[in-house]
């Protein structure tokens, strides 16, 4: 890629990132962003900058009224040199439906994917190289009028991040059933990644590291009985053979490693059925002592084994101690893929 256009601070900046020892996702940004601004009714050109030069005011709409949505993708180096990134056209695609649902303008698919390509290849020495291990891009759109106007904002930034991680463990966790709150309203945003949906989750996020959980387990909005998903990723059982996700309702998140699961399993002759999962039924198979194994699975972790679901009064029931083998398989066959390990035969991967 040319760097003729950026500015040599930038360049500098970029050379001189430094990757903390302590890469709790999340907690560190990179400084330089990718960035492009929505002005009447027309997006800039990619802007390659520092994030302390891109401001927006204490008064902006996304601020008082959290009009903003993000998206969370990877970009990886394990066996290749250059950069590949996991389905970010599909990204772009999730992108543009949320920001539909919040009266926002759509980042034309080329932008997003660009932008995204961009900062990953800038930062290319940076994207690890050990298994399990990947750069952390995070795209975000939000409403940066300066007005307290009740109404969509005129101007937006869509900005690019990126985040070192550490690398994803297989640990078992257990998730706490959440019975009280819910995550989304029937006919709410819980079907895109508003930035609203999670402040609301962490609450109950809070809650369940309380009582030792990694998180928090989702019901539907209505019965507060189905699985939804997790504050971070979607469900799935194995049971009889057969892998079971909650099918797809308005009020949660179609994660992109959910789909990406029900491709593989049907590719590898694993049966799979989309429909409600009743949290109540699933408790009464696992005091009978019945085999399933339960996993979640997200951008972050691509698939993380569920080791016991517990209620917030201590009661725990377990599922087991070790990755069962359906997950273990599913787990190790997408991260062959992303990691550039197996051929890659559906399209996801994309270089920068
Ligand atoms: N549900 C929620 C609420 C999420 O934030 C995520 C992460 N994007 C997921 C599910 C999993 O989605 P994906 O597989 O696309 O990362």
């Amino acid at each position: 890629m040319t760097t003729a256009h950026i500015r040599p601070e930038i360049l500098a900046a970029i050379k001189n990132t430094i990757v903390p020892e302590d890469k709790t996702f999340g907690r560190a940004l990179f400084p330089v962003i990718a960035a492009a601004t929505y002005r009447n009714g027309t997006w800039s050109d990619l802007e390659i900058k520092l994030d302390t030069e891109h401001a927006v005011s204490a008064g902006s709409v996304v601020v008082q009224y959290g009009q903003s949505i993000f998206e969370g993708m990877k970009a990886y180096r394990v066996t290749q040199d250059i950069p590949q990134i996991f389905r970010p056209y599909d990204h772009a695609k999730r992108f543009q439906r949320s920001a539909d649902r919040l009266c926002m303008p759509h980042v034309p698919e080329e932008l997003f994917v660009s932008a995204v390509k961009k900062i990953a290849d800038l930062y290319t020495d940076l994207i690890p190289r050990e298994h399990n291990s990947a750069l952390y891009v995070r795209p975000a759109l939000f409403g940066d009028d300066y007005s307290l106007e009740i109404t969509p904002s005129a101007g937006y930034s869509f900005t690019v991040h990126v985040a070192p991680t550490v690398p994803f463990s297989v640990n078992m966790k257990s998730v706490l059933i959440e019975r009280e709150n819910t995550r989304a309203a029937v006919g709410g945003t819980g079907g895109v990644k508003a930035a609203g949906n999670y402040a609301a989750s962490f609450l109950s996020v809070q809650r369940a590291r309380s009582v030792g959980c990694a998180t928090s387990i989702w019901l539907d909005p209505i019965e507060h009985r189905y699985v939804e998903e997790l504050s971070l990723m979607n469900f799935f059982i194995v049971k009889d053979e057969k892998l079971y996700t909650p099918e797809l309702t308005k009020s949660f998140l179609p994660g992109l490693t959910r789909q990406s699961i029900l491709q593989m399993a049907n590719h590898l002759g694993i049966e799979t059925v989309e429909q409600p999962i009743d949290i109540n039924e699933l408790v009464a198979d696992l005091k009978k002592g019945r085999e399933i194994e339960a996993f979640s699975s997200g951008t972050a972790a691509v698939i993380s084994p569920i080791k016991s679901f517990k209620e917030i009064d201590g009661q725990e029931f377990v599922v087991g101690t070790e990755p069962g083998p359906v997950t273990s398989k599913l787990r190790a066959a997408l991260v062959d893929i992303q990691e550039g390990r197996a051929e890659d035969l559906f399209g996801w991967m994309q270089n920068v």
